[in-house]
């Protein structure tokens, strides 16, 4: 679940972004669209507890993540946050076990390659475990990037612009998979993206509900 009420974030040497309320229900999706520049990743960082909000109140996750101090908002993300970023930053050293091994390092847990193996294999990566990032395709790529983002099941997974340059029937395959994924672990989903071919990439019902809720962001105001 996430809920904002008026937030907002002033970059020191940039805009002061304002962002509608919202409420998104555990297991929703949300589709966060809106032209280059309107705020869109903003809003992301602010959710992941990457940065603080300037002002305003929001939670996510059951927790009030404007009031998160930094070291407990790094323990908090690892646990609570999947982000797919839009530069996926697979270390180009390391194979793709490798590459999810030093995330769950990163998160604080014991390494643990049967998560690894069975989080590659739902997003069907699984034979692709030895190979170098520049070994795989842009989809390939990217479905790696999703493993290492569910890795420890979070309770929200945060998707910036994960059609950027795919040809339509990647983006379908990327959306499909995104919506798959977080309805496996019954998480919120939220896709952000100025790219007007994902309205009608997500169905219009899932499980009775409608597909996702939209919030759509406008240039902002300096
Ligand atoms: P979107 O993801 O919708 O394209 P962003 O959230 O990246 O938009 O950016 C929103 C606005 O904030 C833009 O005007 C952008 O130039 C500005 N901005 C983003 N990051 C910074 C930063 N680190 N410093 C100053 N301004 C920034
Ligand atoms: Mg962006």
């Amino acid at each position: 679940m996430i809920r904002c009420q008026g937030l907002r974030y002033a970059y020191s040497d940039g805009p002061t972004l304002q962002f509608p309320d919202v409420q998104v229900p555990q297991g929703a999706v949300l589709l966060l669209s809106g032209p280059s520049g309107c705020g869109k990743s903003t809003w992301l960082a602010l959710v992941a507890a990457l940065m603080s909000p300037t002002a305003g109140q929001l939670w996510v996750a059951g927790e009030a993540v404007h009031a998160l101090k930094k070291v407990a908002s790094d323990a908090w993300r690892a646990r609570a946050i999947g982000f797919l970023p839009q530069k996926l930053h697979l270390s180009a050293a390391m194979s793709v076990q490798q590459n999810l091994a030093m995330a769950q390092w990163a998160s604080g847990v014991p390494t643990d390659s049967a998560r690894i193996a069975q989080a590659l294999q739902a997003l069907g990566v699984a034979e692709l475990a030895e190979r170098l990032p520049s070994q795989l395709s842009g989809g390939q790529a990217q479905r790696v990037a999703l493993a290492r983002a569910v890795l420890l099941q979070p309770q929200v997974i945060l998707a910036d612009e994960p059609t950027a340059s795919l040809d339509d029937e990647a983006a379908a395959d990327a959306v499909g998979l995104l919506l798959a994924t977080a309805k496996a672990q019954a998480a919120t989903l939220v896709i952000a993206t100025h790219d007007a071919r994902v309205a009608g990439l997500i169905p219009a019902q899932i499980d009775g509900r409608k597909g996702f809720q939209p919030l759509q962001l406008l240039r902002h105001q300096l």
